[in-house]
């Protein structure tokens, strides 16, 4: 047995020893991670500096400050998301308990990307510690340094058998790919999602996928330029634009163009300074092959701010490109990194025509001092989310759902959301061994009597106005002594049945809620 099944296999035994099935094991486990990240702060800093020259308020605001929050709600709420809720019922089951009851996966397996190297990984560990499940975590080995910080980490802390770290590259994920789970949780991009999402495909495994894409940016002519820039501008050179959700492209009126340019160089000085590169505040480009790839992007666009690059180092220069062909290279592929291109459209309707014309992107802005524009927008385009007059924010809100659609990817966390794509939602029904009389409805032989009272049982939609529960009242009572008179002539069980089953209707209406 290799060593990716052992460390699996050990999280199975571990699962199946039900110690994460209890709220107050969750809940003991969810501490100690809070625990571990407030007591090693700086070198989780340390770990983002090294890797991405993240600065320390930074790297805590991006990666620290919102885990935290995360943990904080889901200790408070685990309660309340982990407890049975009961459904409304049928005419058949009145008598019964129906509830949905969140149960545990098993064992997931949770693979993050280099980006946001710490919280990507941490933040889907509590939604999945939360549901009760085993946790397989594999960071992504490009971002080294956080990569053997969390594999360091997180067993002083957290039970080690069902939360085990994998670290390495492509050959240990796809190792890892060849095991058993019993939901994977994937961040990056479309195609290794694919490569996933096959390996998944073969155990019949759920996937979440959290991919990527090109972001659009439309800014309307009706808008105060001055924030909307600022806005664009802190969304699109954080992180030195290696964010999913970071505006990849801009597209707005020609008359507008110069000032959406002039503007965002003002904000990117009020920044970063004159000289960016001695800015605390800028990140590096996370490795050589993609500062190449995205110098690459460069040729034989119109540059109206930045462009300068140093191998080096990894720098790049916060850069806007003006009058973009939507046909060049830097309008094929996600950019994902701190070059901005603007591309011109007439009206709204093109925006909307461009927007649609492409991949389903992860998220969509819109800027407009009118409201009902950015609906609009909204209601004619899809994305994985949407912010109006700002960038970035949705992914803060935790009562949203945070994901993909279509080529962004499929599934959301975050928040209770991350319990519910860690459970499963079991259906769950318990009778009594009494009243057999009302069952024979659907015991053989069949008639077109029975038809027509399951009918009446299953199909029946009532108001749920006292107005309708009145009616329905009458209603009963009317059939009830038709049932009644035809039970007494005919003597036949089944008849009486159906008048015991409209005799507890009526009951059960005197007190309780029905549906
Ligand atoms: P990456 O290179 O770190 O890869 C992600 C993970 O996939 C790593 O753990 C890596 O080991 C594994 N992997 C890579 N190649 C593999 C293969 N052939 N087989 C199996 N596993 C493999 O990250 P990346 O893909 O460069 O990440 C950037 C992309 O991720 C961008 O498209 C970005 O938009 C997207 N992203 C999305 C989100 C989101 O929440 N939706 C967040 C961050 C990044």
């Amino acid at each position: 047995m290799d060593t990716t099944q052992r460390v699996v296999g050990r999280a199975r035994a571990a699962f199946r020893s039900g110690r994460c099935r209890s709220l107050e094991f969750r809940l003991q486990q969810l501490k100690a991670l809070e625990r571990m990240v407030r007591e090693r702060e700086q070198e989780i800093l340390a770990a983002l500096q090294a890797d991405l020259h993240k600065s320390g308020p930074n790297a805590f605001s991006h990666e620290i400050l919102g885990l935290l929050g995360e943990l904080a709600l889901a200790m408070d709420k685990l309660k309340s998301w982990a407890a049975p809720q009961p459904v409304k019922k049928n005419l058949l089951t009145l008598r019964d308990e129906a509830y949905i009851c969140p149960e545990p996966l098993g064992v997931v397996l949770i693979i993050g990307a280099w980006n946001y190297p710490f919280v990507l990984v941490m933040q889907p560990l509590v939604g999945a510690i939360a549901a009760g499940n085993a946790v397989v975590v594999k960071p992504s080995e490009i971002s080294e340094n956080t990569a053997r910080l969390v594999a360091d980490l997180l067993p002083q802390y957290l039970d080690p058998e069902l939360y085990p770290v994998v670290t390495g590259g492509v050959p240990e994920t796809t190792e890892l790919l060849k095991e058993r789970f019993d939901h994977i949780l994937y961040t990056g991009n479309s195609a290794v999602g694919k490569i996933v999402m096959a390996a998944a495909a073969k155990h019949l495994t759920p996937v979440t996928l959290e991919l990527g894409g090109k972001s659009p940016c439309y800014i309307d002519k009706d808008c105060d330029l001055a924030v909307a820039c600022r806005r664009i501008t802190w969304g699109k050179y954080m992180n030195c634009g290696q964010t999913c959700i970071a505006p990849d492209y801009i597209l707005c009126d020609p008359s507008i163009q110069s000032k959406v340019v002039e503007n965002i160089k003002a904000t990117l000085q009020e920044f970063y300074g004159e000289d960016v590169k001695s800015s605390p505040d800028y990140e590096r480009i996370i490795n050589k092959r993609h500062f190449q790839r995205i110098v690459g992007l460069l040729k034989g666009q119109k540059i109206a701010h930045g462009g300068e690059a140093d191998e080096a180092s990894c720098f790049i220069a916060p850069t806007i490109l003006t009058d973009v062909s939507p046909e060049s290279k830097v309008m094929e592929e996600e950019i994902f990194g701190p070059v901005l291109p603007i591309l011109t459209v007439k009206s709204v309707d093109e925006a909307i025509e461009f927007i649609n014309c492409r991949e389903k992107p992860l998220a969509l802005y819109v800027f407009s001092n009118n409201k009902k524009l950015i609906k609009r927008v909204i209601s004619e385009t899809s994305s994985g989310g949407v912010t109006g007059n700002d960038v970035i924010m949705h992914f803060f809100l935790s009562t949203l759902p945070f994901g993909g659609v279509g080529n962004s990817g499929m599934g959301a966390y975050h928040g209770k959301h991350s319990f519910d794509t860690f459970s499963h939602r079991r259906a769950c029904l318990i009778k009594d061994l009494k009243m057999e009389s009302t069952n024979k409805l659907r015991y053989p032989p069949g008639s077109q009597k029975k038809v027509d009272w399951a009918k009446f049982f299953l199909l029946k939609r009532f108001n749920k106005s006292r107005v309708g529960v009145v009616i329905f009242a009458v209603l009963i009572s009317v059939l009830l002594g038709i049932a009644t008179a035809v039970v007494a002539k005919n003597h036949q069980s089944v008849l009486k049945s159906k008048a015991l089953l409209l005799v507890l209707a009526v009951q059960s209406l005197g007190g309780r809620r029905l549906w």
